[in-house]
């Protein structure tokens, strides 16, 4: 295991918050986590993966855990499936581009989402019509107040929309150690996405589903090597009916989608009738390809992405009446 003191998180997280962590402890396997945690049990914990879903409001003033376990295993099989343990530290898009090697479908749809496979079992990350919670078979936990390990079934993890139990009632209870996917063989591809069946063409394969998905991603959002961000920043608000008819009733065209409880309106659209998209605040700008995105433009501080949100999220609910909230993790 590695510790250091006071060290700058600058590179730990992809908007780019230059602050400090008073100690960042990095482990190797699940005995050096438990060392960890019986080292530092009581005080400030704070265990991150690449931060592509955190906002550092300012400098840590506890420990931040890091894992180094990089690796994934072939656990089982039968002749449909395959079953695939892999380390919490493991960068989730370079399992999905290895198993798309391998012909192993079901995960190709998340390509180049950035971060980790534990964080990504926390968040249920989802694009282009899949979400974590669809391949997750179960997670291996460790529990910050006594280090035993618990094991969740995918029901245990209570998934919904970039949720799950480790966001709510076991906030800050568990780390996830392991992620078991279940994953498929026989290739049936989902391309009713948006433009993702143009884009693939006829013969799909899971690895020409991944590159398009790419692809795609590319042409709309920041890469994380070149613009600081954490994606999206806030989630689409799901309205009652009746909300929803008072705004169609005024505009032309309102993209939306009929939900369980409601009409989900997507908030890129929200902001953008606000009229906040390209627009600067300090050096956070509301990005031009998509203002669901806040990126840090020009050295911004913690506090001119807080700014701009806020001035979003006032901005939406003066003009819709409708409170949108940030998705991302503020710390
Ligand atoms: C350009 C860009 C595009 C993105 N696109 C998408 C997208 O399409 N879909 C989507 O869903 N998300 C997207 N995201 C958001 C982000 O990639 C995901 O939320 C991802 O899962 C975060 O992983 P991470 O390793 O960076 O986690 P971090 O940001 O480091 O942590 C996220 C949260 O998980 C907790 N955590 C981290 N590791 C563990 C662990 N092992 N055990 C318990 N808790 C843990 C942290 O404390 C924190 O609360 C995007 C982000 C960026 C920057």
């Amino acid at each position: 295991m590695t510790i250091k003191e006071n060290i700058s998180l600058l590179p730990f997280n992809t908007f780019r918050m230059d602050v400090k962590a008073k100690i960042f402890a990095e482990y190797s396997s699940v005995e050096e986590l438990r060392q960890l945690l019986d080292m530092y049990r009581g005080g400030k914990i704070l265990h991150i993966g690449s931060g592509s879903n955190l906002l550092f409001t300012k400098d840590y003033d506890g420990v931040v855990l890091h894992s180094a376990m990089r690796r994934a295993r072939c656990t089982n099989e039968d002749s449909d499936h395959v079953w695939i343990e892999a380390d919490n530290g493991l960068v989730m898009d370079e399992l999905i581009e290895q198993l798309c090697d391998m012909g192993i479908s079901g995960m190709e749809n998340l390509s180049h989402i950035p971060g980790e496979v534990g964080a990504s079992a926390v968040q249920n990350v989802g694009a282009y019509g899949v979400e974590a919670k669809d391949v997750i078979e179960s997670v291996r936990a460790v529990s910050l107040e006594n280090g035993e390990e618990r094991v969740f079934t995918n029901a245990e993890c209570r998934y919904g929309y970039r949720d799950s139990v480790f966001k709510n009632e076991l906030r800050g209870q568990y780390i996830i150690t392991h992620v078991v996917y279940r994953l498929n063989k026989h290739f049936e591809p989902k391309l009713e996405y948006g433009n993702l069946q143009c884009e693939v063409g006829d013969k799909p394969t899971p690895m020409s589903v991944r590159e398009a998905v790419v692809r795609i991603r590319r042409q709309k959002l920041p890469e994380v090597s070149e613009l600081g961000s954490a994606g999206s920043f806030f989630k689409n608000p799901i309205v009652p009916r009746e909300v929803y008819e008072a705004i169609a009733a005024q505009y032309e065209r309102v993209p939306h989608f009929e939900q369980d409880g409601g009409v989900k309106i997507p908030a890129a659209w929200l902001i953008e009738q606000c009229g906040w998209k390209g627009k600067m605040l300090g050096g956070a700008q509301c990005y031009e390809k998509q203002p669901l995105v806040l990126v840090n433009r020009n050295n911004a501080a913690p506090e001119d992405i807080v700014n701009l949100a806020a001035a979003i999220c006032k901005g939406v609910k003066e003009k819709f009446g409708i409170e949108i909230s940030p998705e991302v993790n503020y710390i």
